[in-house]
């Protein structure tokens, strides 16, 4: 059996060397690293296959975040309300604006912010919601535009881990997730859906006049050169990761749909286990992956583990050579630099019993049918 990665890079390169390498040596040939013509192409290439208006590239995805919150023009004060189970890049943005991140509970069968939860913690400070697509599942976007609508505030859809999943919405339509809120941010992290090979991020809008704002932001608040009109940021996307990202973006539908192959192997064999709760995609179907709606891409593969000792797990895994992770093992509420007198454990049942059960299993484009056989019989072995 070839050795099992968490997320497997290298495999991945192996089907697009040829076209990568020459690529980066036709950059490095022309020496327009800094928003050259690749930087260009991939965002008009990006936008069309989004079908958004404006995809902005930056440096990360935390950057993109910031960007986002800058360009609404949001203020010191204002309170941002975002899910307490997530990467603490959301919160950690919303903190360094000085504006009030507040925390909100998740639901328990998507892992996905919870729409009650964030109507309860709604106040007149309230600016922004920032549903994160945690895991590769869209939020349930439907409810939180209307939820926005009602109460006028933005929504900053945090799609660094869902970037191609699809969203269908009561009424049939569907579009890509980072296309429904007012405005959105991805990562190309290296081992995202769409990895480059470095840092990267980018910010999606539909709205002109957020886009040209954007726009200025993170070139140092520029509009005309050398005029600074607003305090921006240095954020850029290098040539040499766009031109990595064109040669990988043709092929992220079928990088999802291996991820998406993958899951449904995994779910397969955990059928009838009873201490393991697989993931659900948003449609809420019992019979899961949504093979109609392409709502979740996969970029974890998660498990819940009911009375069994999780870490444990993680240690027998491990030893029998099957990397894992535990995403993520301590709620932001109680991260010591998020801590806040208004958070109520009461809160946040949800997310204090998911950070003891989640396990996230290798989930990548290169797994096949041997190693998810290793790797299902090893957990089994183990919670049964
Ligand atoms: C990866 C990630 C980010 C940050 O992206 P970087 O490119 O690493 O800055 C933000 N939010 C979520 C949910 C992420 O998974």
């Amino acid at each position: 059996m070839r050795k099992i990665h968490m997320v497997d890079l290298k495999g991945q390169y192996e089907h697009i060397k040829e076209r990568v390498n020459q690529s980066v040596l036709d950059v490095i040939e022309s020496a327009a690293f800094v928003n050259g013509p690749e930087v260009h192409q991939f965002q008009k290439e990006l936008e069309e296959y989004l079908g958004v208006k404006h995809v902005i590239p930056c440096a990360n995805g935390t950057d993109a975040l910031q960007v986002a919150m800058m360009g609404l023009g949001l203020k010191p004060g204002d309170e941002v309300i975002t899910a307490d189970f997530t990467f603490a890049a959301t919160v950690e943005v919303i903190a360094l604006l000085g504006l009030t991140p507040v925390l909100v509970d998740v639901d328990p069968v998507t892992f996905n912010i919870d729409v009650d939860a964030v109507r309860r913690a709604i106040t007149p400070k309230t600016k922004a919601i920032v549903p994160v697509h945690l895991f590769g599942l869209v939020a349930p976007m439907d409810e939180i535009m209307e939820l926005a609508k009602e109460h006028d505030l933005y929504v900053i859809e945090d799609n660094a881990q869902a970037i191609g999943a699809d969203y269908t919405s009561k009424d049939g339509s569907k579009r890509k997730a980072g296309g429904i809120g007012h405005v959105a941010s991805t990562s190309f992290f290296p081992s995202k859906n769409l990895g480059c090979y470095g840092d990267g991020g980018a910010i999606f809008t539909n709205d002109d006049d957020l886009a040209h704002t954007i726009r200025g932001i993170v070139n140092h608040g520029m509009y005309v050169r050398y005029h600074h009109d607003v305090v921006g940021v240095n954020s850029r996307l290098d040539s040499i990761q766009a031109t990595i990202l064109r040669a990988k973006l043709p092929n992220l539908d079928q990088y999802n749909a291996a991820r998406r192959n993958a899951a449904r192997k995994y779910t397969e064999a955990f059928k009838g286990v009873d201490d393991i709760i697989t993931p659900k995609g948003s449609c809420g179907s019992e019979e899961f992956i949504c093979d109609q709606c392409d709502c979740h891409v996969f970029h974890q593969y998660t498990l819940r583990v009911l009375n069994t000792d999780r870490d444990a797990l993680v240690q027998h895994l491990q030893g029998k050579g099957i990397p894992c992770g535990v995403y993520y093992p301590i709620p932001l509420h109680s991260q010591k630099a998020y801590k806040n007198e208004r958070y109520n454990e009461a809160d946040f049942t949800v997310t204090n019993q998911l950070v003891k059960e989640v396990i996230s299993l290798p989930m990548h484009t290169e797994l096949d049918d041997e190693q998810i056989e290793y790797i299902t019989q090893a957990v089994i072995e183990f919670v049964s």
